[in-house]
């Protein structure tokens, strides 16, 4: 039986995305960013649509999640960005995933582990450009590179580096990132490895950083339709602009008509003050609609805007629809996400009701809720 709440994938926004990804990346190939479920769009359905245009690799946080890919059919590169430490380092070379290599520490056992399979692993060496996160300092490099070299069943495939500013197009951090990266990646030449895929964009530095396109991008949150730094972001692109590929709907169980100064749901955070109609929706922050969004956050009703009212509570959410045109009947479709008529509720909007960023509303809503993928 279905919930209430469903999540709704649209793949030709995830197609019309791709398109606009590669248009901006030129001749750079792309690796989609499908960790965490895809930013909560499901990354097994979201890897497929990407690999059926082109994508040349695909980025995971955890081996776990590689290994799911590759169950499912996925064949190309799958780069594991975090814990390629001893206790993981069995699987990835067992499902042939890319290790992301930010220690050079870990590499006599992914050399032993890669003999134990009788297999040469490719892997990529990440740099701390300035990301001050993980990754092999600059002044390491030339030794990690070495390092490798003196192992045996391992291969240096890429060498890359992660932006920590590349959403603010006024920063001069993101020159400064790219120049460190640049010159401390012209040392793999003195050991013939100057043919190795270089990647340092992720979706700010593909749209806002020149020169940082390199061999390979990695875009996550422009596949899936938004701009890294936000409404401001789509404000000042170009058209096409990016399709927001989620909407997460749920439905009117009841109406209620209520007298002025009636309170509403827990510590009556909202009072009445007029004759009131009041839709009662089963969600609530267990379902990602988090307390927050109290009295605060706007849903989509026949196309129009409608005011949350009330504290949210586990299970049930309160809409004050009194506003509205027509009367609002039970079982009618209601937009917490995405688009309705003309009307759209954007995770950029929902992200500053939050206080937070497109990226944690869509995990968020994508990975608590039945989802499906549509046309
Ligand atoms: C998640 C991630 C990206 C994608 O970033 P977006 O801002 O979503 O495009 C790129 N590179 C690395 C290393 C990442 O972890």
């Amino acid at each position: 039986m279905n919930s209430f709440n469903q999540v709704k994938i649209s793949r030709s926004a995830l197609l019309h995305n791709y398109r606009i990804c590669q248009q901006a990346a030129g001749g750079a190939a792309i690796m989609p960013l499908v960790k965490a479920d895809g930013y909560g769009h499901g990354m097994i359905d979201c890897a497929r649509v990407f690999a059926g245009q082109g994508a040349a690799a695909f980025g995971v946080a955890e081996a776990r999640e590689g290994v799911e890919l590759r169950a499912a059919g996925i064949t190309q590169p799958i780069l594991v960005l975090v814990g390629v430490i001893p206790d993981t380092l069995r699987s990835i070379v067992e499902a042939g995933l890319t290790p992301v290599v930010t220690d050079a520490a870990v590499l006599p056992e992914l050399s032993r582990v890669a003999g134990m399979y009788e297999t040469e692993v490719g892997l990529h060496i990440k740099l701390d450009a300035g990301m001050g996160r993980q990754g092999v300092l600059p002044a390491e490099f030339v030794r990690t590179v070495q390092r490798v070299r003196q192992l045996p069943y391992l291969r240096i495939d890429g060498v890359m580096a992660h932006f920590p500013m590349s959403d603010d197009r006024r920063s001069q951090n993101s020159a400064l990132v790219l120049d460190t990266f640049l010159k401390t990646t012209r040392a793999l030449a003195d050991y013939g490895l100057d043919g190795c895929c270089l990647h340092l964009a992720n979706s700010g530095g593909l749209f806002y950083v020149a020169g940082s396109r390199l061999d390979m991008v990695r875009s996550g949150i422009a596949l899936y339709g938004y701009y890294p730094d936000g409404a401001d972001g789509r404000k000042n692109a170009a058209p096409p602009l990016l399709q927001p590929a989620m909407r997460f709907v749920t439905r009117v169980i009841q109406v209620r008509t209520l007298e002025a100064g009636h309170g509403l749901g827990y510590c009556h955070q909202f009072t009445t003050t007029r004759l009131s109609r009041i839709a009662v929706l089963p969600v609530g922050y267990e379902d990602g609609y988090l307390r927050i969004l109290s009295n605060r956050a706007r849903v989509l009703i026949h196309g129009q805007r409608a005011p949350v009212v009330g504290r949210i509570s586990m299970n049930l959410t309160l809409v004050d629809v009194t506003d509205l045109d027509q009367a609002v009947q039970p079982g009618e479709e209601v937009v917490l996400l995405g688009r309705q008529g003309d009307e759209e509720i954007s995770a950029d909007e929902i992200a500053d009701w939050m206080g937070t960023i497109s990226y944690e509303v869509l995990c968020l809503f994508g990975n608590l809720n039945a989802r499906t993928m549509v046309e």
